[in-house]
């Protein structure tokens, strides 16, 4: 099975694809299309109609990673493709991510190390005084993988309580994680201390934290955006955490990616970026590169694989 390799990938995971076939890798100078392409694994790279249409041999397209909004999923179905992510293979990762950057917020630990380093006459200045988590409250946007292991660790971690927003996720199991289930996401937001987001990005999910949302959230209020960047509002969020609406954000995921330097956001003291690093660890890059090329081994065997998105 001639599979191409779009993004980089682990070694680890490279190694275990060279044992089920013949593989091209990104960096191969001499591609120039890839219409013997049977199996495909892709990070970030679009796969639109038009790059469907040049691979009329694929039987596969293996996403490295969670989010699909890269792909689009109902033409590969239409056209009898698999499409298929890896759902666990990250999770954790993205999941210490968000905490991280929640207590980041909550310490301005970047500012903090920023001021240090440039040279402090006192200790503890009054512009670095924090916010305690423990006892507070986490507002889960989307409690499904990432949500759910978020809520853990803030839970298990720092003893806060637990609340969510998301629409499909039923009262037996929210009860059943201890968390308390808003049926309006302006409700939740009210009562929130950190607001994490772990939703993915579709139609109902595109501005979902805009001006009106920032408004109803407590002015004390953490954001968290791990999920996808046009979930939230840049400019709306630029406009609260400069008029102090909200305490402090921090987004992994931008509108535009990488973020460019002049993004309105990245000039405020009350904003931690990073560059989409959620899944960016060890553990992650080989988890997520063996199941993709798992999932493509089993299509070779004539099994279904695990984990089809575009049934
Ligand atoms: P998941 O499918 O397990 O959970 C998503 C949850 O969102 C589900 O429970 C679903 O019911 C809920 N949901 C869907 N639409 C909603 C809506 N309109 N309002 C509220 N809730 C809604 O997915 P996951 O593994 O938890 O991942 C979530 C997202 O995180 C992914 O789709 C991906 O975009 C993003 N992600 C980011 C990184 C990163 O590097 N920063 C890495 C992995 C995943």
């Amino acid at each position: 099975m001639k599979t191409y390799i779009f993004d980089p990938i682990h070694q680890v995971a490279l190694d275990a694809a060279n044992e089920i076939g013949e593989i091209v890798k990104w960096d191969n100078p001499e591609v120039k299309e890839y219409s013997d392409a049977e199996a495909i694994i892709v990070r970030t790279t679009i796969v639109d109609k038009n790059r469907i249409d040049s691979m009329p041999k694929l039987r596969i397209i293996a996403k490295h990673g969670i989010g699909t909004d890269n792909i689009d999923l109902k033409y590969a179905k239409e056209k009898g493709i698999f499409v298929t992510n890896t759902p666990t293979a990250n999770m954790t990762s993205v999941a210490e991510l968000a905490v991280t950057l929640a207590l980041s917020c909550a310490r301005q630990i970047p500012r903090s190390n920023m001021l240090t380093k440039n040279g402090l006459e006192i200790l503890a200045p009054r512009e670095l005084t924090g916010l305690e988590l423990s006892g507070k409250t986490v507002g889960l946007i989307g409690a499904g993988r990432i949500g759910q292991k978020i809520g853990e660790i803030f839970r298990e971690g720092l003893g806060m309580n637990l609340s969510c927003y998301d629409p499909y996720l039923s009262e037996e199991l929210a009860d059943k994680l201890g968390l308390k289930k808003y049926d309006k996401l302006l409700d939740m937001l009210r009562d929130a201390d950190v607001v994490s987001i772990s939703v993915p990005l579709t139609e109902s999910t595109i501005n979902l934290i805009a001006e009106k949302e920032l408004e109803a959230m407590k002015e004390t209020a953490i954001l968290v955006n791990t999920a996808r960047g046009k979930i939230v509002n840049e400019k709306a969020l630029y406009e609260a955490l400069l008029n102090n609406r909200i305490k402090y954000a921090a987004m992994d995921v931008f509108e535009i990616e990488p973020p460019k330097k002049d993004n309105p956001l990245l000039s405020l003291d009350n904003f931690i970026a990073t560059p989409h690093i959620g899944a960016a660890t060890e553990e992650a890059l080989v988890n997520m590169g063996l199941t993709a090329v798992e999932e493509i081994k089993m299509v070779l065997q004539g099994k279904t694989p695990r984990y089809i998105v575009n049934q």
